[in-house]
């Protein structure tokens, strides 16, 4: 929230509004005092190791289906703390932040294309253990800044995964395609899959394949970020 004036008495007025309403603390290093509805300081974000955004397809184990691939932020110590000290109500709010940021920095003709966001989705199980999926929050996130659609519920996780250590690739593939159902009809859409970490692309490539299987046209793996090595600067932004 910004207030736009120059008068330094209204500017402190405004100030003194927002520090009553968002009484600020970064819920990462649990200190600064700054004005702005935000959960992370600027600091904190900064530390966080931005990535250039770049298509990582190429660099993804398995990425049948994909034609794009992007992630946000290194997913070193510092990302990982922040994450897992968080208590899951304080993820969820970090969640669909960090997913606004990554929106705002997607300026690509790709991302402008795209019909619709959908979350990549949890196992019941797991969502009934969990309360939420973080998924789902960086996707309400990206799509606040991106202007796209989220749909929730166009994907569906079966409950069961048999175990995948006896399959070779391919029936591994196969095997991951059937832990997920689609719920409508994806002919010719342009979809971008939303997760938290971007590493073998095996889930996302499965859900991938399943939707270009049902005729879909475009997936694009968004990510808020990913193990995978900082690519070089020159080519930052320019996919
Ligand atoms: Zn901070």
């Amino acid at each position: 929230m910004a207030i736009l004036t120059n008068n330094p008495a209204l500017a402190s007025v405004g100030n003194a509004f927002i520090s009553l309403f968002f009484p600020n603390q970064c819920l990462v290093c649990k200190g600064g005092d700054f004005h702005s509805s935000d959960p992370i300081c600027p600091d904190c974000l900064q530390q966080m190791n931005p990535h250039p955004i770049e298509n990582r397809v190429k660099e993804l184990t398995v990425n049948n289906g994909i034609d794009m691939a992007l992630a946000g932020w290194d997913f070193g110590d510092e990302l990982r703390t922040a994450v897992h000290s968080l208590k899951y109500e304080e993820r969820a709010r970090i969640g669909s932040f960090l997913g606004k940021v990554l929106g705002e920095r997607l300026h690509l003709k790709t991302i402008q294309e795209l019909d619709y966001l959908i979350p990549v989705p949890l196992h019941p199980v797991k969502f009934r253990d969990r309360g939420f999926n973080q998924a789902e929050w960086i996707a309400i996130g990206v799509g606040k800044a991106t202007q796209k659609p989220v749909q929730t519920g166009l994907m569906k996780r079966m409950k069961y995964t048999i175990s995948q250590t006896t399959l070779n690739r391919e029936e591994r593939l196969n095997n991951m395609k059937q832990a997920f159902r689609i719920t409508k009809d994806v002919t010719d859409k342009k979809i971008g899959i939303v997760d938290d970490v971007l590493t073998t692309g095996s889930t996302i490539s499965s859900m991938a394949s399943v939707l270009k299987d049902a005729g879909a046209r475009t997936i694009v793996a968004l990510t808020v970020a990913t193990p995978l090595e900082k690519t070089d600067d020159t080519h930052a932004e320019s996919v």
